[in-house]
């Protein structure tokens, strides 16, 4: 846990399920009971079906880097650089991807195609998910 400077997200019914996951170590998608589909980032209707009938489910939290970026320059109240801001895809649906860092590693290591595993960064009341290279 790094516990580095960041701009926290403003939590509410929508979205709090998704920051706070993460305190007991699970990552959890918002999907629909009705038709399956995983919604991400969470909403209060499935984007698939529109039903109503949405929650925080568990996910593996392993997931592979789909595309990155190094990111050298101090913007404000955020990691120290340089970091890597990456999108990560989940197994559990075609298409299901985080924004999100990838720590654990040089920068200059991480690769497209790089397959990585849920951590979190547990800050006040909320946990932010980020990935590290699988060991
Ligand atoms: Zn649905």
């Amino acid at each position: 846990v790094t516990n580095i400077p960041r701009v926290l997200p403003a939590l509410d019914e929508t979205n709090k399920d998704f920051w706070t996951s993460g305190l007991d170590g699970q990552l959890r998608i918002c999907r629909c009971k009705d038709c399956g589909t995983w919604n991400q980032p969470p909403g209060p209707l499935c984007r698939n079906c529109l039903s109503s009938s949405v929650v925080g489910e568990p996910v593996s939290g392993r997931g592979t880097v789909l595309t990155y970026s190094v990111n050298r320059h101090q913007w404000g109240a955020e990691p120290t650089p340089p970091y890597v801001v990456a999108i990560v895809e989940l197994p559990e649906q075609e298409g299901l991807r985080l924004t999100t860092n990838i720590v654990g590693i040089d920068p200059e290591q991480v690769r497209v195609g790089m397959a990585v595993e849920i951590e979190f960064e547990a800050i006040e009341d909320v946990a932010i998910p980020v990935f590290r290279p699988v060991a």
